[in-house]
């Protein structure tokens, strides 16, 4: 097919997720036919460094022999069983992989296809769990979520959610969310200065704990690191805190790993560095090394237990997906994480966590810089429209997507969440090629914002 073949087609056919439509139609597409490393081919043969690792997701690389060579391997098997009444090795070996890396006392491995069905799968397994173990009359019923939380687009996930551009269509279908600040220290809901903030934002889950005793199921949250709501990087011991207040008050932490998963954040989970061990994990994204869509959501004896019944008993889990736990999906799983071992993926992050520090520490002087945020190997830039007052851009203007519209002219694919401008390339990236990538997004920064008042 001919790249205008292409072109036509997709504007005819294909209708691409959180994409305005007209605008799409209009623009000349993107499309990319292979890949190799860190680098991505479209189909006239142009190159880009894949600046947003396909969606936060690629872990080691495009193509890595590893991967591939373990893809290859299962379809030699069998591409697809089901785990339904059914199990399979690669899926039996994946679980007991995990739990050896997760954090303690995660013992048991619900496998799905993807983050929100993951998340989706926590949500109810949460509510499940209380009606089981204390209260067969549904008093647990709701959850405690941050401002800003994004955990997946299914209706349950939407409900936790506190993204309103995302959310506020579907209103109507939602239930409510027992919603707490996000410590976003740089745009302090509580408008408090640090430490202050990250206590008075715990403070305020305990308040909403006590309000609702014997009410709330669970608490979800991505640790460390907020991401679609722009890379909100919490202060130290947020995290821990709230474990802390989910013990005090009785109920369950679900921690959203989709995201910080698989090495992001300089640990393989993000929990690890506030040794917090949660109720409920959840994992996708990186969990295939960016490969294929699965996902785990990962519990406790002391939750899997309640579920334990004979058919007659009525406690089964009346929940599950087709593909949930694919052998496919797991092999490239078990491959990845081997890679992890074998390239020591987290020990080589070391040196580039700190050039991206030095590189941003550089940047935060621009003049339209507000923030820069960092967490392993995501980064943010927040940019303003005046720097004193944090005053942002009009949406409008669309300043951060300009930027990362013109990257693409020098070789560069990046995404951005409104005006923060991300950087989350492959953990595998060399600090030559993560050089160059700063280098194209601080240069084109600096040329669209000059032209701004
Ligand atoms: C991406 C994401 C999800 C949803 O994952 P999908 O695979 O896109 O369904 C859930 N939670 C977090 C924190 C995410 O970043």
């Amino acid at each position: 097919m001919t790249p205008e073949t292409l072109r036509l087609w997709d504007r005819d056919h294909l209708w691409h997720p959180f994409t305005a439509l007209t605008d799409w139609e209009a623009a000349e597409p993107l499309v990319i036919d292979r890949a190799e490393g860190v680098y991505l081919f479209d189909v006239q043969g142009r190159r880009y460094l894949d600046g947003v690792s396909s969606l936060w997701c690629n872990v080691h690389g495009h193509r890595h022999p590893t991967l591939d060579a373990a893809i290859r391997d299962q379809l030699d098997k069998v591409a697809h069983t089901t785990l339904l009444g059914v199990s399979h090795p690669t899926a039996i070996e994946l679980s007991r992989r995990l739990v050896e890396l997760a954090p303690e006392g995660l013992t048991r491995v619900f496998f799905s296809d993807d983050g929100a069905t993951a998340v989706e799968v926590a949500l109810k397994m949460a509510f499940q769990y209380w009606r089981q173990k204390t209260d067969p009359e549904p008093k647990r019923t709701r959850f405690v979520a941050l401002g800003g939380a994004y955990h997946g687009d299914t209706l349950g996930d939407v409900s936790v959610g506190g993204v309103d551009r995302f959310h506020a269509m579907f209103g109507p279908l939602l239930f409510p969310s027992l919603r707490v600040p996000s410590p976003h220290c740089y745009r302090c809901p509580l408008e408090l200065q640090q430490p202050t903030c990250a206590l008075a934002c715990l403070n305020a889950v305990d308040r909403v704990l006590t309000e609702h005793p014997g009410e709330v199921a669970a608490i979800v949250v991505e640790p460390l690191v907020q991401g679609a709501a722009g890379m909100i990087v919490h202060p130290d011991g947020y995290l821990r805190g709230l474990r802390e207040l989910s013990r005090a008050h009785d109920t369950l932490l679900i921690a959203d790993e989709v995201a910080v998963g698989f090495g992001r954040t300089g640990t393989l989970f993000a929990c690890e560095q506030e040794d917090v061990h949660p109720d409920i994990l959840c994992l996708a994204k990186g969990l295939t090394g960016g490969y294929l869509p699965l996902a785990a959501t990962l519990t406790t004896e002391e939750i899997y237990s309640a579920f334990r019944g004979t058919y007659t008993e009525g406690k089964t889990f009346y929940h599950g997906h087709t593909y949930g736990g694919n052998p496919l999906g797991a092999a490239v799983a078990l491959a990845s994480l081997r890679v992890f071992d074998e390239e020591q993926t987290l020990d080589q992050m070391v040196p580039k966590i700190a050039r991206l520090a030095e590189r941003l520490a550089a940047v935060r002087e621009q003049p339209h810089v507000g923030d820069v945020r960092q967490r392993g190997l995501i980064g943010a830039i927040e940019l303003v429209a005046d720097k004193a007052s944090k005053a942002p851009f009009p949406w409008a203007d669309q300043v951060g997507a300009r930027i990362c519209m013109r990257a693409r002219d020098f070789g560069l694919l990046v995404r951005p969440l409104g005006d923060v401008l991300v950087i989350m390339p492959p953990l595998s990236i060399t600090l030559e090629q993560l050089d160059e990538m700063l280098d194209i997004l601080f240069q084109c920064l600096s040329e669209i914002t000059e032209g701004l008042a």
